[in-house]
């Protein structure tokens, strides 16, 4: 048996956020990983925002950026025009393109300075409970199944969690509206923009969108998102993905290294992703980004807010569902507003034809960036295309 003070399950950029900043409070910790080699297989788009770095206390790093991009073009469905979008106001995936892989090792290595414990290849397969409260994961670890006792436990095991559900957590279920299912190709000898990360909405990807984040010069991620309502079947995604492909010369003349598929949830911050004992982050709590799909930002600051809730439960030996609610208001603090913004338009923008999406991007391709507030959205519709006006009030 084994005895922590804080248990991580899971180690994605939520998990080892977790992990170094219980670690660096001076809580004994452990994070476990199911996968033999961190980061990968990668599954993920691997654009990444700047703004949250610094609450993250992450320096950027050459060994994982691929591409720097200046901002993000947004293509309505003719592709005639395209909203431009400076970095910083483009939201969760834009900014960087990364090595996702080199990326969830480094952070996992500043979780090791920090001074926690790691064991990979070692999934947890049960819940401890006592008195109550989770108390800890049964892990199968070099063969041999461990009991390892924790204090706190901090589930980041990703969009398929199951560990929260097992400690009887059923809100973190997902409607089907709210998943994306996702095939992306990583693409070489293509005519990418390695200053944009390009975004493609419409009819191409319904009730989704399809992008190109490039990798440097002529290599970029192409992939595509689209609701699983919208897709009979995981072939309808790829279809999708393929059809635009053969339709862009400047991207089926260029070869495939990587094929990733995956699932993204796109809800609102659910009501509950507590127990006593027991946190959720990231993926895990559903707090990817509803509109951009973009979630490594908000797992890895739930997971500093999830560590020192923690640490203050282990202080005041505190484990009661009113403490951990303390995490939730944190985590609703910062997200919530923003997510459920983004969750509404994400439900609005599914609604529009191609037609009237492409108006949308007209008008707001010709608002000056620096100025893309509501109030001037509304007028350049008022003045191009009245007719618009009483469909996108609401998103608007
Ligand atoms: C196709 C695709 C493209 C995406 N593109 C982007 C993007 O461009 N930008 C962006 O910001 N986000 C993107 N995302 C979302 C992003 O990948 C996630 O939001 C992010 O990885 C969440 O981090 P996490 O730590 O919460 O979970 P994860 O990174 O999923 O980590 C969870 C970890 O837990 C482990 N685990 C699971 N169960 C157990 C268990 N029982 N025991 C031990 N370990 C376990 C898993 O093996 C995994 O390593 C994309 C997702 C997909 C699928």
């Amino acid at each position: 048996m084994q005895n922590y003070d804080v248990l991580v399950v899971g180690a994605g950029p939520g998990g080892s956020s977790a992990a170094r900043f219980s670690a660096r409070a001076g809580l004994k910790t452990l994070m476990i990983e199911k996968r033999p080699d961190i980061g990968s297989p990668v599954r993920c788009g691997e654009g990444l925002s700047k703004e949250w770095m610094h609450e993250g206390e992450i320096k950027p790093n050459q060994h994982w950026i691929a591409d720097e991009v200046k901002g993000a073009r947004i293509f309505g469905p003719s592709e005639k025009k395209a909203i431009v979008l400076r970095a910083e106001k483009a939201g969760n995936e834009v900014g960087f393109v990364v090595e996702r892989d080199k990326f969830d090792k480094e952070m996992a290595a500043f979780a090791a300075e920090a001074g926690a414990d790691i064991w990979i290849k070692s999934p947890a397969l049960e819940v401890i409970k006592e008195n109550g409260r989770v108390a800890g994961a049964r892990v199968r670890h070099n063969g041999k199944m461990e009991d390892v006792r924790a204090k706190m436990v901090i589930a980041a095991d990703g969009f398929e969690s199951e560990f929260g559900r097992w400690a009887g957590l059923k809100s973190i279920i997902l409607a089907k509206n709210d998943i994306i299912s996702c095939v992306e190709y990583r693409m070489r000898n293509v005519d990418s923009d390695p200053d944009y990360t390009d975004f493609y909405l419409g009819s191409v990807a319904p009730a989704g969108y399809l992008w190109v984040f490039p990798k440097g010069e002529r290599e970029a991620n192409v992939g595509i998102g689209v609701t699983i309502t919208a897709a009979k079947d995981r072939f309808d995604v790829k279809n999708y993905l393929d059809n635009w492909i053969k339709n862009h010369p400047g991207y089926s003349k260029g070869k495939t290294i990587q094929y990733i598929t995956g699932g993204v949830s796109v809800s609102k911050v659910k009501d509950k992703f507590t127990l006593p004992g027991l946190l959720l982050v990231g993926d895990a709590a559903r707090l990817i980004d509803p509109i951009t799909g973009g979630g490594i930002a908000n797992s890895y600051i739930s997971g500093k807010y999830a560590a020192s809730i923690a640490k203050e439960a282990i202080e005041k030996d505190d484990f009661s569902q009113e403490m951990m609610s303390k995490y939730e208001r944190m985590v609703k603090d910062k997200f919530e507003r923003k997510h459920l913004r983004n969750w509404l338009a994400k439900e609005k923008l599914a609604t529009l034809s191609d037609e009237t999406m492409d108006k949308l991007v007209d008008v707001m391709s010709e608002v000056q960036v620096n100025d893309i507030s509501t109030q001037a959205i509304l007028e350049a519709v008022q003045q191009k295309y009245p007719e618009l006006m009483k469909e996108l009030e609401d998103l608007i």
